[in-house]
């Protein structure tokens, strides 16, 4: 295919244009095509939205995010349709798993008919997919049986603390986190189980809520994630020394209540489980800046307008609206598609300790507009 495509980070909309890779040739059906360090594509991610009602420092910084910033348009982004066919193109790829993600995606009208309209899709061999979605929390409690009977298997909740000045504080917003625990209980009456937890750790920030996290969510059914605060998007003016190593919090944790490692898949591996020695359930640690998985990783990521990312700490995507909006029919969006990810090699964490922070690097795309 020799169509044109843009490639653009999301600020700009006049791009240097570059033409796709190579399409490539399909793989056989079932199988999943694979990249140069032999990744299968397994995962995608698709941001519905890059609007957000709070404001996590380390996400969406206010001065950054603040009254001016101009959030993309509505016909800018892709319609469910759109991002139906697309995920359709994904699963025939070898997507197994979506997850979707913002922005705060409970924020985009009507998302109950994309999640129909996803849990309708069909891998080869006639399943249905794994269905997530990540949150903030605040209209779950609201909108969990909805998401439930639409199709959606679980969700992942962000928060950050237990505290509610802390809490009020990480997310930069009035919103009481007594409302977001209503929202975990919600999920889970609805059958979104097991609820997932997820804390970002600054240290000097809310470190000290590990412990009050731990025991609060001990017992519960719900798994608590601890994630190393990330060097995402060029906003949040992230600094190594804030950055709390998780064997440091599972040493912490540790001290109090005895835990045991669990057994963790290789491919695709992301959180390392850890379970509670008494049988209080288990948590979970994600340590992209201390024990990079780059080798497991088999995510793609679709932003709010439709470019395709494939990796968290990239620069610049492909234009994929330009074919779904353009005369491409499925097989050229596949083999596109084939061919983008057929030709990538990242590995950003596996590097970034050994790079010089700021020097060669292209401004990275923003963690709300990608969704992680
Ligand atoms: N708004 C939803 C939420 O907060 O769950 C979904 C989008 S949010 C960008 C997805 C996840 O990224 C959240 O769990 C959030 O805590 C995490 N995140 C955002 N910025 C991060 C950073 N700098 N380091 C680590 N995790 C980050
Ligand atoms: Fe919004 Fe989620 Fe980013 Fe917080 S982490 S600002 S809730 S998108
Ligand atoms: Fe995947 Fe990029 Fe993260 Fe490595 S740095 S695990 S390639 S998203």
């Amino acid at each position: 295919m020799s169509k044109v495509i843009y490639l653009t980070d999301h600020r700009s909309q006049a791009a240097d244009a570059q033409a796709l890779p190579h399409a490539r040739s399909l793989p056989a059906a079932g199988q999943p095509v694979l990249d140069t360090r032999a990744r299968p594509l397994r995962d995608l991610r698709i941001s519905v939205t890059d609007r957000c009602n709070f404001r996590c420092t380390y996400c969406m910084p206010r001065d950054a995010f603040d009254s001016n910033h101009v959030f993309l348009p509505h016909a800018q982004l892709l319609s469910f349709e759109e991002m139906t066919r697309a995920a359709a193109v994904f699963v025939r790829l070898g997507v197994r798993k979506i997850r979707l993600t913002g922005g705060e995606p409970l924020l985009r009208k009507n998302i109950e008919t994309l999640i129909g309209m996803l849990a309708a899709l069909r891998t080869p061999e006639g399943e249905p997919l794994e269905l997530t979605l990540t949150t903030n929390g605040s209209l779950l409690a609201r909108k969990a049986r909805a998401l439930k009977d639409a199709g959606l298997h679980r969700v992942t909740v962000s928060m950050d603390a237990l505290d509610p000045a802390l809490f009020a504080r990480m997310s930069d917003t009035d919103f009481p986190v007594a409302d977001v625990l209503r929202g975990i209980d919600a999920a889970a009456e609805a059958g979104l189980t097991p609820v997932k937890v997820n804390m970002v750790v600054r240290r000097g920030m809310n470190d000290d809520q590990i412990l009050p996290m731990a025991r609060h969510f001990r017992g519960t059914g719900h798994i608590l994630r601890f994630i190393e605060y990330m060097d995402v998007g060029s906003t949040n003016g992230w600094n190594m020394t804030e950055v709390l190593p998780s064997a440091e919090i599972i040493a912490r944790i540790g001290a109090a209540f005895p835990l045991a490692p669990l057994q963790t898949d290789a491919m695709g591996r992301v959180a390392e489980r850890w379970g509670y020695a008494d049988g209080a359930g288990e948590i979970g640690v994600i340590s992209s800046v201390t024990q990079a998985f780059c080798e497991g990783c088999t995510r793609a990521r679709l932003s709010p307008e439709g470019r395709l990312f494939l990796c968290l700490f990239a620069s610049r995507g492909y234009d994929l609206r330009a074919l779904i909006r353009g005369d491409a029919d499925d097989d050229q969006l596949a083999a596109a598609i084939a061919g983008i990810w057929g030709g990538r090699g990242d590995s950003y964490s596996e590097g970034r300790l050994a790079a010089t922070p700021g020097v060669g690097q292209d401004r990275k795309i923003e963690m709300s507009y990608i969704g992680g």
